[in-house]
């Protein structure tokens, strides 16, 4: 049950120093209401890349306050890294693993170095690269916890509709998966929830997360 399992991640410190990372996007509501129901400090890592939708900055402050979260952590590149290495914003035109990379993984890796654990809110149904994924995963030396691997899309609506969750606006767009702006697209009927992520490319995920233990790459 993944409201047990987070208690035993959130509240009885079963693993270490644990956080949990949200991209408050179009899903995200359902963990963050769990944790809400076992641990309203526990640490959310919230990575603003600068380059997301208002509605997701819009929604990530609605969310916050409505499960009365009290240590959602904001965190986006330095302004000087940011300066030195895309000045102009545009890096993703021409090289999104390596915006990826300055954007996301960077601050991500190292807000997470005082963690053993960090919690996602990843699902096989998501995608045909996440239908492999476990519960339980190693990641750089953390322990790395996806308590919705096995929920399906049904599963999450029912739960939307039992809690009478808010949903991110972008959703009744037809944004099934919600990114940064510049790389983000609706979905049509029947294609996959992150089919809009990075479409017209062979890339699939930001390299936040691992499958069978290799950064996820685009192929050559
Ligand atoms: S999703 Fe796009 S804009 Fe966002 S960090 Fe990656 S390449 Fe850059």
């Amino acid at each position: 049950m993944p409201l047990d399992l987070m208690h035993d991640v959130f509240s009885g410190g079963k693993y270490g120093k644990a956080a949990l990372v949200s991209s408050f996007g179009a899903e995200s509501a359902v963990l963050l209401h769990l944790l809400s129901r076992v641990n309203k400090a526990a640490p959310v890592l919230f990575v603003d890349t600068q380059m997301l939708f208002q509605e997701t900055l819009d929604y990530q402050l609605h969310l916050t306050e409505t499960f009365g979260l009290t240590n959602v952590q904001r965190i986006s590149a330095e302004s000087e890294t940011l300066r030195r290495n895309d000045v102009f914003g545009r890096l993703h035109l021409s090289d999104t693993d390596k915006c990826c990379d300055l954007r996301k993984l960077a601050p991500l890796n190292t807000a997470l170095q005082e963690y053993d654990t960090w919690v996602s809110g990843r699902k096989r149904h998501q995608s045909m690269s996440r239908a492999q994924i476990e519960v339980f995963e190693q990641d750089a030396g953390r322990t790395k916890i996806s308590p919705l691997a096995d929920w399906s899309r049904d599963d999450i609506a029912a739960y939307f509709s039992e809690h009478d969750l808010p949903r991110h606006p972008l959703v009744a767009k037809g944004f099934a998966s919600i990114g940064c702006a510049p790389c983000t697209t609706a979905v049509k009927a029947g294609e996959d929830a992150r089919a809009g992520r990075w479409r017209n490319s062979e890339k699939t995920e930001c390299g936040i997360h691992f499958e069978n233990g290799k950064i996820v790459r685009p192929a050559a």
